[in-house]
C-alpha cells in the first residue's frame, strides 16, 4: 500500500484469529502459521531445531522492528523478488496451506509479486518437511537487510536444491548447480557452471553480471559450509 501497488477499499486484520501464528511439529513436518512473525520464528526452538538454517533466515531479515511486524505469510503472499522466505520456501520444498488447498513451492511463486493466490485465498500455514542439510547464505543490500542475492541450499537423500532469491524478478532454482551438486557435492564441480546474466536484475545496486557472480560465491560457501 505504501508502494501505491494496490491501494484497497477495506484491510482486514489477520493477526487477531486463534492459532494463526502457531509453530507446530507433527510427522516430520513443521508447522508456522501464516501469521508467526520473523522474530517468533528465529526465536522458536522447534524451528531451530527442525532447520537452524529457517531459523537463521528469519533472524536476518530487515532489522528488529520489521522482524516484529513481518510474518511470514505475508511476506510469502507478498512474493517480494528480494524476500528471503521464498528461497526458503523453494530450497526446503515446502508446501504452502491456504484456507482451500495445499499449494507446492513449485507452484507458487508465479512472478514479481505474484503468486498463485486468489484474491480472496488465506495462507493458514506452511508445511517445512524434514530436510538432511540446509544453509541460507545472504548478501544483504546494506540500507535495507533485503538481500541483493540470497541463496538455500539444501541436501536431502543425495538431492541437491539450490534456490535464489534477488537476483531475478522472482525466486528459482538453479538447476545446472543442483545437477552438477548432486552428482558430486565438491566446489569442484560447480567450477565450470556459470549461471547466465541475461534474465537477472539489474539496478542501482548491482548489475545483472554482478548478481550472477554473487549467486556462485555464495553457492560455493554454501558447499563449504555443509561439507564442513
Ligand atoms: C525496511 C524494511 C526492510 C525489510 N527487509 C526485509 C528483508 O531483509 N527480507 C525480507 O524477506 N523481507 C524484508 N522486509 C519485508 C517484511 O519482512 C515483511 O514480510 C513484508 O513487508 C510484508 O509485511 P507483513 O508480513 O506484515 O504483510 P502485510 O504487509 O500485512 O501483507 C503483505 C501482502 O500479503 C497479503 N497477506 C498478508 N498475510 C496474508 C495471508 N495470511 N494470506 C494471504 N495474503 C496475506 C496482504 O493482503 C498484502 O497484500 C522488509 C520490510 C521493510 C519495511
Amino acid at each position: 500500500m505504501k508502494q501505491r501497488l494496490s491501494a484497497p477499499s477495506d484491510v482486514i486484520d489477520l493477526a487477531k484469529i486463534p492459532g494463526l501464528d502457531a509453530i507446530t511439529q507433527a510427522d516430520d513436518v513443521l508447522q508456522i502459521g501464516a501469521m508467526a512473525t520473523h522474530a517468533k520464528v528465529t526465536a522458536s526452538s522447534l524451528v531451530q531445531e527442525h532447520c537452524a538454517a529457517l531459523a537463521s533466515l528469519a533472524g536476518g531479515i530487515g532489522d528488529r522492528q520489521v522482524r516484529n511486524r513481518g510474518t511470514i505469510g505475508g511476506s510469502l503472499a507478498n512474493n517480494d523478488p528480494a524476500a528471503d522466505y521464498p528461497a526458503a520456501v523453494l530450497g526446503l520444498n515446502a508446501e504452502i496451506v491456504t484456507d482451500r488447498r495445499t499449494i507446492t513451492a513449485e507452484a507458487f511463486f508465479k512472478a514479481m509479486f505474484e503468486t498463485a493466490l486468489e484474491p480472496d485465498e488465506i495462507i493458514q500455514a506452511v508445511h517445512f518437511p524434514q530436510v538432511e542439510q540446509a544453509v541460507y547464505l545472504k548478501f544483504p543490500n546494506p540500507a535495507s537487510r533485503y538481500a541483493m542475492v540470497g541463496v538455500m541450499l539444501t541436501r536431502t537423500a543425495g538431492e541437491v536444491r539450490v534456490a535464489i532469491t534477488g537476483a531475478a524478478a522472482s525466486v528459482f532454482r538453479a538447476a545446472a548447480f543442483e545437477e552438477a551438486l548432486t552428482s558430486d557435492f565438491r566446489i569442484s564441480a560447480i567450477d565450470a557452471v556459470t549461471l547466465s546474466a541475461e534474465t537477472l536484475n539489474a539496478d542501482m545496486h548491482a548489475s545483472a553480471e554482478y548478481r550472477a557472480h554473487l549467486c556462485k560465491v555464495l553457492i560455493k560457501r554454501g558447499v563449504e559450509a555443509l561439507s564442513a
